[in-house]
Order: structure tokens, then sequence, then C-alpha cells
């Protein structure tokens, strides 16, 4: 199922999305993410509350105010050569701010910290029930679903700090949608396309199967850190096509429209404006 969050005449909405048709299947604010269940879900699409049509609702970041969202650095073999690292031995994770968190079609704004504004298309795994010590085999279990993010990256920033925070964190920096897509679908999303454009031009194509850690690696070593919550988002790391890794490299301006996309999910389209 694409599960999505939307608004519709002023209300925001769970909505499952079919084709060009959103059935509605329960306010937002009545539903909190951790109570949608394999169950759950089938029994709201037998009792919708109404439908709508996909070009008369406003799509939302399929997540509201994760506790956190997680990423793994150098996850593709392609991205780690790109990048001239050595392939990691454990995953190389780091954090997001939750408040850099848009959905479709909400500019991505650069600060005037920085002029190397990257882009970096992910497959992202959504919680969907709290995740503590899981094993590998049992991982799967907790994932609601999957979506597409754009991890933006201020490369200049990444490199003069030190460390990832700052670079990666500003407001609109993580750009999710278009919706979740059940894991009932997709499994452990191994084998699929994924890539991005700017201004339609393909700068990212590869496939998940490159990842050096599989969800059920990711999600089980997280796990022994700390507790996933439902809601919490973990970027699983991107191909290679970074701007920096163009000669010379390539990075964001305003007016341009970057589009992500994941096969069997769909494509995230944000513009990019100047603050
Ligand atoms: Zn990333």
């Amino acid at each position: 199922m694409k599960l999505a969050r939307c608004a519709h005449e002023g209300v925001v909405w769970w909505g499952a999305v079919d084709g060009e048709v959103v059935t509605l299947l329960a306010p937002d604010s009545q539903i909190s993410i951790g109570s949608w269940t394999a169950p759950s879900l089938k029994a709201a699409v037998l009792h919708p509350a109404g439908t709508a049509l996909l070009e008369d609702v406003a799509l939302l970041a399929p997540v509201s105010a994760p506790s956190k969202i997680i990423c793994v650095g150098l996850n593709y073999r392609d991205h780690a050569i790109e990048s001239g690292m050595s392939i990691p031995e454990i995953p190389m994770i780091f954090a997001k701010f939750p408040s850099s968190l848009v959905g479709p079609g909400a500019a991505i704004v650069l600060p005037e910290d920085s002029n190397e504004i990257d882009w970096e298309v992910e497959l992202a795994v959504v919680i969907g029930s709290p995740a503590r010590h899981v094993s590998e085999s049992d991982a799967l279990d907790f994932v609601l679903g999957y979506t597409v993010a754009v991890d933006v990256s201020a490369r200049d920033l990444q490199i003069s700090d030190g460390q990832f925070v700052r670079a990666k964190s500003y407001d609109t920096f993580c750009p999710v949608g278009p919706w979740l897509v059940t894991a009932d679908e997709l499994g452990d999303a191994r084998g699929l396309g994924i890539g991005l454009t700017v201004n339609q031009e393909t700068l990212q194509d590869s496939r998940t199967s490159e990842l050096v850690f599989g969800v059920k690696e990711i999600i089980a070593f997280c796990s022994r850190v700390a507790t996933l919550n439902p809601g919490d988002l973990i970027l699983t790391g991107t191909p290679n096509g970074t701007g920096f890794g163009f000669k010379p490299p390539r990075y964001l301006n305003p007016g341009d429209e970057v589009t992500a996309w994941v096969e069997g999910i769909g494509e995230l389209t944000n513009p990019v404006a100047v603050r």
C-alpha cells in the first residue's frame, strides 16, 4: 500500500494512494503512525472516511515529528569509491535534526552559510514499532515501510566542521515522500533502482543492491544504540553521482528542481530556493 499523509479541505489525513485516487483512512490527529499495522490498515481501507482525487490533495511528508532521523554514511560501494574513502566495516551513522524534515514540493532553502549544497538520494526506512536490540532476522518486523529522501548536505561545512550535524541539519535539508510504501510490498528493499535528477538531468542512477549494509543489518545495528520509535526515519545512504564527485564539482542553485526516485515507491520533487 502507498500510505500517504495529505491535506484535504483543511484536514490532514492518512490516505491510501491508488493511481489517481486517495482513500481517506483517518485524520492524522486521531491516528499515530505507530498504530498502523497490516491488520489496522486493512480495516481502515474497508471502512474509509471518504475518497479524494490525488490532484486535489497536498501531499505531506509521510511521517511527522520523528524522534530521530538516522543516516548511514558511505553505504554504497560506488559512493565510497567516489568519495575516495574505504568501504566501512561497520555502519557509519550520523544524525539530522528532525526539524530538517519537509514534504513533497516544499522548497529546499539554501542557507547563507554555505556555497556548496549537494544532493544525496536515499532509500529511507520508516520504523513502525519500537525496536531495541533486535536481531537481523527479526529486523523487518519493525519496518512500517519505505520512502524516498534527499540527504541535503553542505559539503563545505561538512569538511570545515569536522563532523556532520550542522552540514546536514539546516531546516528543509531532509525532503521525504511522496508517500511510504508498506514493507509487505518491498521486503528488504534490495535490488531497487534509485536515482536523482536536477532540472531533469540524471545525476544519480544506481540500485539498492549496491548497499554495503542492508536494511536488516542497519536496523539491528542502530537498535543496539538507541530505541527506534514509530515514525523514526533511517536514511540508508546514497549512491554515486553526488555533486562533489563531479569535476569540477556541481552544487544546487536557486531555481533548480530536484527529483529523487526509488523504484516501487515513486518520485519526490522539490524546488530549490534562496532564503
Ligand atoms: Zn546521506
